[in-house]
């Protein structure tokens, strides 16, 4: 059976679907190993991966490895491999890339202005999640429309165009309007392993998402939930790494 053809009609005939569980079920069926699951160990992932597995696939997950992660975040992708007994797919940066930019800008570029962040957010995280969808037509992402400001006008499901030609890839959020209460009664519900950092909580302090040490940090009981992200930088808005363009039209991460 050939997959469908990525469009509009396909679109409007996967809108139709009210549940995560039939559009996990309904995306995984027609592409198999051309839709992957990719996270970097939030709590969408995790439940999107169970969902899947419930259904009855065993899904392609895939996670970059910025090699900048939390420890935590190594242990959890071993104990997600273990518990679904899958293998995740886990995209490094390109090293001659990586040591270039770390000889002329040193490992901490990050600090040094927005740009540079963003220089490292790309090689670390943009140019390998380009490379994995390189190999897939259907991309499923953890977003979350209460995540920010900018955030809240995600799709739960997009065409997006990739490469040089131009592509189309479905990108979905199938939990995309789940809040996070929601969310861990799933996860408690049915055993899901989760990330220990975002069960970490002190004095009111918590860790709304995950990326790489020392850029991302614990947020407090009346921040929003991207301050945690380069808390050098003050404006929320720009507090993405490129891999989902945010503004106009347009995970994670
Ligand atoms: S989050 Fe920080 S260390 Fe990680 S890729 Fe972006 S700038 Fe680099």
């Amino acid at each position: 059976m050939s997959a469908p053809s990525i469009n509009k009609a396909l679109l409007e005939k996967l809108e139709k679907i009210p549940t995560p569980e039939g559009l996990i079920r309904e995306l995984m069926q027609h592409f198999g190993n051309r839709a992957a699951i990719v996270t970097s160990g939030q709590l969408t992932g995790m439940v999107t991966i169970d969902m899947a597995v419930q259904a009855g696939f065993k899904p392609r997950v895939v996670t970059i490895d910025t090699l900048r992660l939390f420890q935590e975040t190594y242990e959890l992708l071993d104990e997600i491999e273990k518990h679904y007994h899958l293998k995740i797919e886990r995209i490094k940066p390109d090293p001659q890339k990586l040591q270039k930019m770390i000889s002329e800008h040193g490992t901490f570029l990050f600090f040094d202005s927005k740009e540079k962040q963003e220089m490292c957010c790309h090689i670390r995280k943009v140019e390998p999640n380009n490379r994995i969808l390189d190999t897939l037509d259907v991309w499923f992402t953890g977003l979350r429309a209460d995540q920010s400001a900018a955030r809240a006008r995600v799709s739960r499901l997009e065409i997006i165009q990739h490469g040089p030609d131009k592509r189309s890839i479905l990108k979905v959020a199938p939990l995309v309007d789940w809040t996070e209460e929601k969310l861990r009664t799933y996860i408690k519900k049915n055993k899901v392993p989760t990330h220990k950092l975002l069960n970490w909580n002190k004095d009111g302090w918590y860790y709304e998402s995950l990326g790489c040490v020392i850029c991302t940090t614990p947020i407090g009981p009346t921040e929003s939930r991207r301050a945690g992200r380069w808390r050098w930088f003050q404006d929320d808005s720009v507090k993405e790494c490129g891999i989902h363009p945010l503004q106009g039209d347009g995970e994670g991460i």
